[in-house]
């Protein structure tokens, strides 16, 4: 056994006082930036707790990852996080990062675009910007416009598809067009079968409480300035931030500051409940106990860790799906890239079922991500629309971005750098009934003491939502180990 039994102390008292005598013992399960994050926070939050986070891969991170090639700065997964929650730039800031922060161009924030019908459409950002997008109909633009008119109906579908709820309240064309581009850019999933209030809570929380979708968000962002004012910084808009030498910053900094904690390339296969706490089995005979365990690898994982413990819950926990999502990270020489356009980059609606969900782009919206007289551009592949293309090689992926980048965007000579990422479970699929399932298993949890669930699987994606879940969860580890035993 690779750690002892602690003695537990769950008396109660003074947090420090309890923790003196018998220092809680803490495993936190994956080292992506859930995992990482709440042992973080879990540190903070238990002075003197004995903590370990075992993760599977050789290097920490997960999904988050940068890679410096040739000059070139490629992002794995996340290309950035966004400020409109403040949970991971209050980690950066707790962690001393705040000098490495970059914030992403003005032109990337306003700038977006929708691939069809063989031409690139700036995505409207204000009222003015809809009536004039030749990418609705004259009815369209109505249907959008006169959302706030419609009021909150009587009585409320408990969960509906993305596509339900769009076509409810903005109208079928909107639903087809914006809305399909916003899942496809974020989840790479089918609108017609995500929840809506798993995937954008805010959506049907602003038609509860606004009656409007539009009038919530204008709500919404009036209190960020005013939040944003009492903080003593000038107010803006939302923004996306990065680090200088890409989001790998931030896992190195969670990564020293946990030290000798975190142990990479452990294998581990099963969880299991002892009469004193926890055990958790690797491959071999190594095993870890602990008072407090704290799962935070992918759904799949879980429920492959947790068959021991609760078969009926690890099976709720096994039926979260992933979609693939690949990255193809492509260079060009600026001269053979007509079409630089100062942006975020393009997406293409599902229902075009082009061989591209969508590109970034990276130099544009970080200029340092490419050197000096090339661009560095993200296709993303796969999502639920073409699992054919998610399942290409690399060779066959590669040509197939390139033939892409050829009609969208106009390149005129071949790749001067490429890098395939390739992740066959990327994206967790919030379906429709997600919510009634993640209170399920958040009750069948919380009946075995000590066990702790996290990460992208249950209450959201976005890098913010995993680092905010993490304070939730070092709270709750927090106060599961003041309790009297
Ligand atoms: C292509 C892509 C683009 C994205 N873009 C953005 C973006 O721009 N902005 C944004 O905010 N978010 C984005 N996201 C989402 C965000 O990156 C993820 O939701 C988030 O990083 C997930 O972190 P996590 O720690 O919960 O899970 P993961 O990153 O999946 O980490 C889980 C860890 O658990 C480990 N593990 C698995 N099984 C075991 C086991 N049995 N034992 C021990 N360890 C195990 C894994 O190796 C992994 O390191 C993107 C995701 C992808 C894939």
């Amino acid at each position: 056994m690779a750690e002892p039994f602690s003695t537990r102390n769950r008396r109660g008292g003074k947090p420090s006082d309890a923790y003196n005598l018998h220092m809680p013992n803490v495993i936190v399960i994956g080292a992506g930036i859930s995992g990482l994050a709440a042992a973080f926070r879990i540190r903070a939050a238990i002075p003197g707790v004995k903590l370990a986070v075992l993760e599977r891969a050789e290097r920490a991170g997960g999904n988050v990852g940068t890679d410096h090639q040739d000059g070139f700065t490629v992002e794995r997964g996340p290309n950035g996080f966004l400020d409109g929650k403040r949970s991971t730039l209050e980690l950066c800031h707790d962690l001393g990062l705040k000098d490495q922060l970059i914030v992403a161009s003005e032109g990337s924030r306003t700038n977006r675009f929708l691939y069809q019908n063989g031409e690139m459409f700036k995505l409207p950002a204000s009222p003015s910007g809809i009536l004039r997008t030749p990418v609705l109909s004259l009815l369209g633009k109505l249907k959008l416009l006169t959302e706030p008119l419609r009021g909150t109906p009587k009585k409320l579908p408990p969960d509906e598809t993305i596509e339900q709820f769009a076509s409810r309240r903005f109208g079928k064309e909107v639903a087809a067009t914006f809305m399909d581009a916003l899942v496809t850019g974020i989840h790479g999933g089918d609108p017609s079968k995500l929840s809506v209030a798993a995937a954008f809570p805010r959506l049907p929380m602003f038609e509860r409480e606004t009656g409007s979708v539009i009038r919530g968000f204008m709500r919404a962002a009036k209190q960020r300035r005013l939040d944003t004012l009492a903080r003593g910084e000038s107010p803006g808009p939302q923004r996306m931030w990065s680090f200088r030498g890409g989001l790998r910053t931030i896992i190195d900094a969670l990564s020293e500051q946990l030290g000798d904690c975190v142990k990479l390339g452990v294998d581990l296969r099963r969880i299991e409940k002892t009469p004193n706490g926890w055990l958790v089995r690797g491959s071999g005979t190594e095993a870890w106990s602990a008072d407090a365990v704290v799962v935070t690898c992918p759904a799949h994982a879980q429920a492959e860790l947790l068959m021991s413990v609760d078969e009926a819950l690890a099976i709720e926990i096994a039926a979260i799906g992933y979609t693939p999502v690949h990255v193809v990270a492509i260079g060009y020489k600026r001269e053979h890239a007509p079409l630089d356009l100062d942006g975020f980059g393009y997406i293409a609606p599902q229902r075009t079922r082009r061989d591209a969900l969508g590109v970034q782009w990276c130099s544009s919206i970080f200029p340092d991500r490419a050197p000096p007289g090339y661009v560095l551009w993200r296709v993303l592949c796969g999502g639920m629309s073409r699992p054919d293309v998610a399942a290409y090689d690399d060779e066959t992926l590669l040509r197939c971005v390139h033939a892409e980048m050829k009609i969208t965007m106009g390149v005129t000579g071949e790749p001067a750098f490429h890098k395939v990422v390739r992740w066959p479970r990327a994206i967790p699929q919030y379906l429709v009934g997600h919510l009634r399932r993640v209170e399920r298993i958040e009750s069948v949890a919380a009946s075995h003491a000590g066990l702790f669930l996290g990460g992208n699987a249950y209450r959201g994606i976005a890098m913010n939502d995993c680092t905010e879940r993490a304070g939730w969860l070092a709270d709750s580890v927090a106060r599961f180990c003041r309790l009297p035993v």
